[in-house]
């Protein structure tokens, strides 16, 4: 469930609610008060019909033995003539009645016409003088059955006691109002109702907006996008939170770049020295602890395998008097131009590196050992017609070569010291040869 969803729903509850519960009050409230206009009125009539019975034959029972009190107030009413809008007849008659019965005056036309309000008149002892209900004439009606008992006096003599019986009956004006009351309440509710809908879906939007901004912007950056900015929207809370979630995706990702960048740095610099871990300084070809490495490896493979595999090793003839005749620096020259020879002329598949001063080895693997006799002859007259002249007019290099094929030794080194012996040989048989 979405915020905004909550937020609506939040909104529009709490307006309904309060819509509801106005509504309820404000109808009890209206129909409690015509209720309670009507009682007043009927009680007023009530209380001058009996004041005025027992004022014209001085007590309720002399006036019972003259008149019954029905007659005597229909009799009241003809000669003061009828209200149009106000009830005539205001108590029951003298008859006992159930309570709640309807009595109606022979005077007034409409039909519907019912008197205001019904009493019990009780005498100030609290016996029943007029219409009992459920007491009979004479009977004693207990205080908790005398709910709403009003006094009826006569300079300041208690002259009887008056029960409401039952719901009031309202005059039709009456009903007609408060039928109008409360078809305006209708609509009121029905207009508040809608208001409150439309403005809970309005305002949860907007309470809503700067959050939903937020979140898209938490799902970009989970997604890798590390700068967002999210508009801030006044001062409130989640403004704050805007802000704040702004500085820290900005640091956020201006530390991940500069952490990119090191990173970066770092990774050239471990291929830097990697490189230069595995490289030898001068002549740029791998260094001997490389060369074993890989020599270990190729050597396990191929005599796993079973396919060919040579080693070479070559060392510069006579390499101490190049020193000592033209100088450690053009010695250092011819390492160079040597090293660059043996590069360019093996395949990419070959390995080459400066085993120590001036020897070199070479592996070549998948070659067997004719094939390789013709690439280390190759070499060796490369290095033999290498221009050496434009170095020094007086120099010449040759290179002695041993080669060895085979991969029934135990371990490459064992391999390469046959190699070794090779060139020991070469070397004994006058140099600038290979032996194999
Ligand atoms: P041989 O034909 O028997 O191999 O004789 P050689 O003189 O080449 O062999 P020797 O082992 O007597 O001398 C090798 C020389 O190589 C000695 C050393 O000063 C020189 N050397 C070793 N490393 C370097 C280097 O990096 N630069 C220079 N310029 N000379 C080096
Ligand atoms: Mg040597
Ligand atoms: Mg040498």
């Amino acid at each position: 469930m979405s915020l905004r969803f909550k937020f609506s729903l939040a909104l529009i509850i709490t307006s309904m609610s309060a819509v509801i519960v106005v509504g309820i009050i404000a109808q009890w409230q209206v129909s409690t008060r015509f209720d309670q206009i009507a009682m007043e009125r009927a009680f007023e009539n009530f209380q001058g019909d009996v004041t005025a019975y027992i004022a014209a034959y001085g007590s309720w029972d002399e006036a019972q033995k003259a008149e019954r009190f029905g007659q005597f107030v229909r009799r009241r009413h003809t000669l003061t003539g009828p209200h149009p809008d106000e009830p005539i007849f205001s108590g029951s008659k003298d008859r006992i009645e159930p309570t709640g019965a309807r009595s109606r005056p022979p005077m007034p036309d409409e039909p519907e016409w019912a008197p205001p309000f019904l009493f019990i008149l009780l005498d100030p002892q609290g016996k029943v003088l007029l219409g009992g209900g459920k007491y009979e004439h004479g009977e004693f009606v207990p205080v908790s059955d005398r709910s709403g008992v009003t006094p009826i006096m006569l300079e300041n003599q208690l002259l009887a006691l008056a029960v409401p019986q039952g719901k009031p009956n309202l005059s039709a004006i009456d009903r007609n109002y408060l039928a109008i009351i409360r078809e305006a309440l209708i609509y009121a509710f029905v207009i508040a109702g809608t208001l409150a809908i439309f403005l809970g879906f309005l305002f949860s939007k907007r309470l809503s907006k700067s959050l939903h901004e937020l979140t898209t912007a938490i799902r970009a950056m989970n997604q890798g996008e590390l700068r967002q900015t999210v508009t801030v929207h006044g001062t409130d809370e989640t403004a704050v939170l805007a802000e704040a979630f702004n500085r820290m995706s900005a640091d956020l990702a201006h530390a991940y770049e500069k952490l990119e960048e090191s990173n970066c740095t770092i990774s050239e610099q471990a291929l830097l020295l990697k490189e230069l871990s595995i490289r030898d300084e001068l002549t740029q070809l791998y260094n001997r602890r490389f060369f074993n490495e890989q020599a270990d490896k190729l050597f396990i493979q191929m005599q796993r395998y079973k396919h060919p595999l040579s080693f070479m090793i070559g060392d510069i003839d006579h390499f101490k008097q190049v020193n000592d005749k033209f100088s450690h620096a053009i010695g250092d020259e011819v390492l160079k131009a040597v090293s660059g020879i043996l590069k360019d002329s093996i395949r990419a598949s070959d390995i080459v590196a400066r085993y120590g001063g001036e020897e070199f080895v070479v592996i070549f693997p998948e070659t067997p050992l004719t094939q390789a006799v013709e690439q280390c002859e190759r070499l060796r007259k490369k290095i033999e017609n290498f221009p050496w002249a434009a170095i020094h007019p007086e120099l010449q290099v040759t290179m002695s070569i041993g080669l060895n094929d085979d991969l029934s030794f135990d371990r490459f080194e064992h391999m390469l010291a046959a190699a070794d012996g090779k060139l020991f040989q070469a070397k004994a048989d006058g140099r600038n040869r290979l032996c194999y």
